[in-house]
């Protein structure tokens, strides 16, 4: 069984890329029927923003990843706690102690303009960062200078005292395979001046004692390492199994580029609750960038839950994953297209209550209405794929409504305005709301070949001379009137969702 977690910091801002990592984390121990944990990595007090840790826990639940055990707006659950690091000072202070005493770890009074002009040199003689001897200025003070600087309130870090020499360290990460490269030999920070862990100590200590067996993170950690791998050899621990997973990208013209915070709100999960993309959408998004082999499968299992989906992390990416947004609205059609009505239904009101009350108030007005008008186009054999997102549907239902309902589309060309009245006079006098489909379109057929349109439109097409136009244009007349829109569901169907009364008012303004 794999016991993994994310490690969110709390900044107000959660990132695509942590939902990302969230559903490799909650796969790889659900599908071993091991444990998922949320943990809130809240060392950084600069980045610190109130009510972050709700952000994350809300998003985490808007978008249905569970943990199992971790911190939750309720405070923590679970018997590996607390789980958020600020809280764990104590247990980070007890082994920093045994460290030192160890003589594995020491205080550096080191200022800011001091490490300042370490790093100009380094970068002056093209060194490699951090040789021991760099940031080590205090590695040998003796006991009293080090009472006497305290003593004289000079600020300082816990550093580590780099040990290991020698050939380079290998780590078989579970996506990237062998990573080899060099040891550490930097005497790396520890504790921060406030007593308050680095990410490295915090993450070994962590995630030995949160007992995590995998640790899927960014790429951007690989390169901290070999520092990891010192301090899990120094205090004996056994190393999880890393998993560095690719950053996100996005095309840019012709070129690949990282997703940046400024320049793309599409890094942002936020933007995607404010979309109105459904949680099922952006799994099924994320497994198809995650798993090479997922939309294979989903062709394979349309019906399936994506749960079922056999992820492996060796099916990974390891260049990064490209967020194509053409391609989450496509996905999410799809997904919207294979619930049932009222599973849409539920869906879409849910993200009205958050982000269009207004559409929310209509929808509770009426429910009957907007239920059956969500089934219109579904019965047949290619069901119609109209809404993309909940927000869209606010925009692509509002025909289904009075109050939000507006002509949009001018009648086609072919139709001038007596040619319009005409066919509507002619429509209403002989509509009759009880026709069966098959019995509303023989009229139809039947009006349209009265006057001078042909019923055929290839018909129409070989000899344009000699009829006015075809069948489309009056379906079109129709559709626009009855929706606003050219392009807009079956006519009966609409008509009946409708009702009479509104069928028959629709068209005669036209009449
Ligand atoms: N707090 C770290 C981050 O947000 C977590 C990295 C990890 O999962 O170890 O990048």
């Amino acid at each position: 069984a794999c016991v993994t977690r994310i490690g969110p910091s709390p900044t107000g801002f959660v990132h695509l890329g942590n939902l990302y990592n969230a559903i490799i984390g909650e796969r790889i121990s659900h599908q071993s029927d091991g444990v998922f944990y949320l943990r809130i990595e809240d060392t950084d007090n600069k980045r610190e923003v109130e009510g972050a840790v709700e952000t994350v826990i809300n998003a985490m639940n808007y978008f249905g990843v569970h943990f199992d055990e971790g911190a939750t707006a309720e405070g923590d659950n679970g018997s590996y706690g607390p789980y958020r690091q600020r809280q764990r000072k104590d247990i980070y202070h007890v082994f920093a102690k045994l460290l030192t005493e160890r003589g594995l770890a020491y205080p550096c009074f080191m200022t800011a303009e001091e490490i300042e002009a370490v790093r100009e040199q380094q970068t002056a003689n093209k060194e490699n960062p951090g040789v021991y001897g760099k940031y080590a200025k205090c590695r040998d003070l003796s006991i009293d200078e080090i009472k006497a600087n305290i003593a004289d309130g000079k600020e300082w870090v816990l550093r580590f005292r780099g040990q290991e020499t020698g050939e380079n360290i290998v780590v078989e990460d579970a996506i990237r395979g062998k990573l080899e490269m060099p040891r550490n030999n930097m005497d790396f920070v520890l504790l921060k001046s406030d007593g308050i862990p680095t990410y490295h100590f915090a993450h070994v200590i962590d995630d030995h004692f949160m007992r995590s067996t995998h640790v899927v993170r960014g790429e951007e950690w690989i390169s901290s390492l070999p520092m990891h791998v010192e301090l899990f050899n120094t205090l004996g621990w056994k190393q999880p199994i890393y998993c560095h997973t690719a950053t996100l990208m996005k095309m840019d013209g012709a070129s690949k580029r990282k997703l940046s915070k400024r320049k793309d709100p599409e890094l942002a999960l936020a933007y995607y609750q404010q979309e109105g993309i459904s949680k099922d959408a952006i799994w099924e998004f994320l497994l198809t960038l995650l798993n090479s082999n997922y939309e294979e499968w989903r062709i394979a299992n349309p019906e399936a839950d994506y749960h079922e989906f056999p992820y492996t992390l060796e099916k990974m990416s390891v260049s990064g994953a490209l967020v194509d947004l053409d391609k989450l609205r496509d996905i999410s059609k799809n997904v919207i297209c294979r619930m049932p009505a009222q599973q849409v239904y539920d869906g879409w009101l849910e993200w009205c209550n958050e982000y269009d009350k207004d559409f929310a108030a209509l929808i509770n007005k009426y429910p009957e209405r907007t239920l059956a008008a969500l089934n219109v186009g579904r019965g047949g054999a290619k069901p119609r794929r109209d809404i993309e997102t909940w927000k869209q549907a606010c925009d692509f239902m509002s025909f289904y409504y009075d109050e939000k309902f507006t002509v949009s589309d001018p009648m086609p060309e072919e139709c001038g305005e007596a040619i319009v009245k005409e066919f509507f006079g002619k429509y209403l006098a002989s509509y009759d709301h009880n026709d069966d489909s098959a019995a509303w379109f023989d009229k139809v057929k039947a009006i349209t070949e009265e006057m001078g349109f042909a019923v055929k439109p290839k018909d129409y097409k070989k000899n344009p001379d000699q009829f006015k136009g075809s069948i489309v244009h009056i379906t079109n007349m129709l559709r626009i009137a009855l929706t606003g829109h050219a392009n807009a569901p079956d006519i009966w169907e609409v008509s009946h969702v409708l009702g009479e009364e509104i069928t028959r008012k629709r068209l005669q303004a036209f009449a």
